[in-house]
């Protein structure tokens, strides 16, 4: 099933279009795997009937790799031209695996040598690379709708892999018209642009989305205004760390230029570590507090993580897209928070009252937390169906007071 048309546009090359208009947590695109690697068990044998030489663990061999051998054995078998077509729509970059490709085609065994030429291993070896998604059992697979939908800073557009089937679903995080291209982000997107854009290099993509080729504000490089304390940005997208020649407030909206006071927001963000010397001036939205405290949420206390999880869900939310799994994931992180918050109000001191407002104010974020997952995910999900079971275990009366030992 699918809502989008395959089109080719000047700046973009072949991208995925909506077909029709689409409302956010719609799905645009539901489509089985053209291949998924074969289990990794049986990987050693299949990797001994292709090649003279033994791998050392075949289980340690990059997906995309074992993604190759699973192809290759069905191409020796007699498949090949059927094998090719399936993959003749996408394509990769060759001249990166030229010498991959090449070692893996020297060790062919003698009786493969002559059933596929070099160069149709390249093409399909760097056709994979650019294109294999990971499978949730840590498998490799590809796809050819899923393979067209163009990187964006802030996409559209979100994709994962689900089910025994591996089918590959792309749901839309905003309303799209027709016509409106669906773009996914193939990386975290709260980094400045620079960061992104050293990212991006690794899968060859220049973006052109509005935060890396527009005039939008830097938002992930938030320093204290030194008037309001909001935080305050760069108008324009940085393309190296710490290029900026003003900042401007978005609270009071007042201009910083005073040489000086960028140096010293400059120094703060080229600081190597958060010390005490860079950490008051960067605000709790930049960047790399931002990557801090998604790195440690597991190191707090419930009641500092929900602090934490708003303070992220906001900052996150100025890129533009509520309805986004990052989002989905800090609601059921919240929920939880909230649900150890009152357990710890099962104690005797605490009034009934005060045991089922907490356990309301957890229910709640479970549902919206399912609700999210929805949209991103679909309701069959699995993780909207833990995060609905968590609210409905919840329903009904407060937990009754554990006995007094006494
Ligand atoms: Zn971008
Ligand atoms: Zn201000
Ligand atoms: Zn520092």
């Amino acid at each position: 099933m699918h809502h989008v048309n395959v089109v080719e546009r000047p700046s973009l090359g072949r991208c995925l279009e909506a077909s029709m208009k689409v409302s956010a947590g719609e799905i645009l695109v539901l489509e089985a795997p053209l291949f998924v690697s074969a289990p990794v068990d049986d990987m050693g044998r299949l990797a001994e009937q292709l090649f003279k030489t033994a791998f050392a663990k075949p289980s340690d061999l990059p997906l995309v790799t074992q993604l190759f051998i699973s192809i290759l054995a069905e191409i020796v078998k007699g498949h090949k031209a059927s094998v090719l077509s399936r993959l003749s729509q996408l394509r990769g970059h060759p001249e990166q695996w030229r010498q991959t490709v090449g070692q893996l085609h020297e060790s062919l065994r003698e009786e493969h040598v002559s059933k596929v030429e070099h160069d149709e291993l390249l093409d399909l070896y760097s056709k994979l690379a650019a294109n294999a998604h990971e499978t949730d059992d840590k498998r490799a697979a590809i796809y050819s709708m899923g393979s067209l939908a163009e990187h964006s800073c802030r996409p559209s557009a979100f994709k994962h892999v689900h089910g025994d089937a591996h089918e590959l679903m792309i749901r839309a995080l905003t309303d799209l018209e027709m016509g409106d291209v669906v773009s996914l982000a193939y990386i975290p997107e709260y980094y400045p642009t620079w960061h992104r854009q050293e990212l991006l290099r690794s899968f060859n993509f220049q973006c052109h989305c509005p935060r890396c080729a527009g005039e939008e504000a830097e938002v992930a490089c938030a320093f204290v205004c030194p008037d309001c304390a909001s935080p305050c940005c760069p108008p324009r997208p940085c393309l190296s760390r710490g290029d900026f020649e003003a900042l401007v407030c978005e609270e009071c909206g007042c201009r910083v230029e005073d040489a000086e006071q960028l140096q010293a927001f400059r120094d703060a963000e080229l600081c190597e570590r958060l010390c005490e010397s860079c950490t008051p001036h960067l605000h709790p939205y930049h960047f790399k507090i931002f990557q801090m405290y998604l790195g440690n949420l597991q190191m707090v206390s419930p009641e500092q993580r929900l602090d934490i999880l708003e303070q992220l869900e906001d900052a996150h939310g100025r890129l533009g897209n509520r309805v986004h799994p990052l989002h989905a994931k800090f609601e059921e992180l919240a929920a939880r928070s909230l649900q150890a918050l009152s357990l710890g109000t099962g104690n005797a001191e605490a009034s009934a009252e005060a045991r089922a407002e907490a356990v309301s104010a957890a229910r709640a974020s479970w549902e919206r937390a399912a609700a999210l997952y929805a949209l991103t995910h679909g309701e069959e999900a699995e993780q909207s169906r833990h995060c609905q079971q968590q609210a409905a275990m919840l329903d009904g009366p407060a937990p009754a007071l554990p006995e007094s030992s006494e």
